[in-house]
């Protein structure tokens, strides 16, 4: 069990700010997020677009905003930021009679926590699965490409068929056609979308139709419609073809890249009220009907509220202040800078 002042859920770029703020001001932290990666919305759906309107940057994409972000937690996401639990989803909160709740995630990680800060986005972000008969028994089949590119993959050597005709399935392609690391590449590597047109950045279209003419890719159209799966192996896909005749591909591993979209899941059964999927808070301190719980990021609503970066920032800062002073309420909260604070300066480690 995990013992913390403050429990952020969700780890995008609000989420991210909020770890920040709240370790700032001195309270020990952690973080949990369904994904992989940190960021939410910018590392998942625009990692590679521009972004014009983050105050004193000109521009950056979402992978450097959430690069950046990263970075400044530093000081407060714990060693090699192990304050931050990715890949895992926050399942319960349970009130405690003394003040404080209990968290447990999908993992089975648990959280004894002081207060918690929901920056939940539009929900958990969770790949869209396949249904393809069969394939449910399969231990074979991965959403996600390893967090660090030098780690040995689960398909190392070999076949690994990548479906979805978007992005995000082509970009894992040029990654594992890429592999830098020899352990850690497939043998082989197959492409499966149902259509032989993709929705993706030109550049990152010619790279694997470039793959795909070389031999380097294996190129199956069509859709799947069986797996053969012997004690829990997958052993093929069957797969209709335009022309209506199966194939049956014998692969190793699936690696389903078919895009991912929030779900609010867990969020519904936590007791909040909630407002066309989203919790209302008042907008002094982002505080939800509940003592001790904040919403912040595009999770909430209130009057006037805009789904932008820049008000999650302003609604993680005060939501940090605002639970300093709950759970302290006897000590005077004077307002620091960080360009002039010795203490704030200690916090981040540059005093
Ligand atoms: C294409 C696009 C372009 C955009 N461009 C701009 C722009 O130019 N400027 C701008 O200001 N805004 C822009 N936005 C909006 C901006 O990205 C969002 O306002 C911002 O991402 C909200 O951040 P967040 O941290 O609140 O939520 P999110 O980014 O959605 O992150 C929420 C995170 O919480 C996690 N989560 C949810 N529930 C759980 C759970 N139970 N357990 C574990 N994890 C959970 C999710 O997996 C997710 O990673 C854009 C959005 C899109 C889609």
């Amino acid at each position: 069990m995990h013992d913390t002042d403050a429990l952020v859920i969700g780890a995008g770029p609000v989420g991210l700010f909020q770890v920040f703020q709240l370790g700032l001001l001195g309270l020990k932290v952690h973080a949990v997020d369904a994904l992989p990666v940190a960021g939410g919305q910018c590392a998942a759906l625009y990692p590679d677009k521009p972004i014009y309107d983050v105050p004193g940057v000109a521009v950056c994409t979402g992978r450097e905003l959430a690069a950046s972000l990263l970075q400044q937690i530093k000081p407060f996401a714990g060693p090699d930021l192990g304050n931050l639990h990715l890949g895992d989803l926050v399942e319960t909160i349970t009130p405690r009679d003394d003040q404080g709740f209990v968290v447990t995630t999908q993992s089975g990680l648990s959280f004894q926590t002081r207060l918690i800060v929901i920056a939940a986005g539009a929900g958990a972000f969770v790949p869209k699965s396949m249904n393809v008969p069969g394939l449910e028994a399969a231990r074979q089949v991965h959403y996600h490409l390893p967090a660090d590119a030098n780690q040995v993959a689960p398909w190392a050597g070999q076949h690994v068929m990548v479906s979805g005709g978007g992005e995000e399935a082509l970009s894992a392609v040029v990654e594992l056609a890429s592999a830098s690391v020899p352990h850690a590449a497939p043998a082989r590597i197959s492409l499966m979308h149902r259509r032989d047109q993709f929705t993706a950045e030109p550049k990152l279209e010619q790279a694997v139709r470039a793959l795909i003419a070389s031999g380097r890719i294996n190129w199956v159209q069509g859709m799947p419609e069986q797996a053969d799966v012997q004690d829990g192996d997958l052993r093929a896909l069957h797969v209709l073809g335009p022309d209506g005749a199966t194939q049956r591909v014998a692969i190793d591993h699936i690696l389903i890249r078919q895009g991912i979209s929030p779900k609010l899941g867990p969020l519904s059964n936590w007791g909040l009220a909630l407002e066309r999927k989203q919790i209302p808070v008042e907008t002094v301190g982002f505080q939800t009907q509940m003592t001790g719980i904040y919403a912040v990021g595009d999770i909430n609503t209130y009057p006037g509220k805009k789904r932008l970066l820049v008000c999650g920032f302003h609604e993680a800062t005060m939501a940090a202040h605002a639970a300093l002073a709950w759970l302290k309420p006897d000590e005077p909260q004077h307002l620091q800078y960080t360009t002039t604070s010795t203490v704030l300066k200690q916090r981040l480690g540059v005093a």
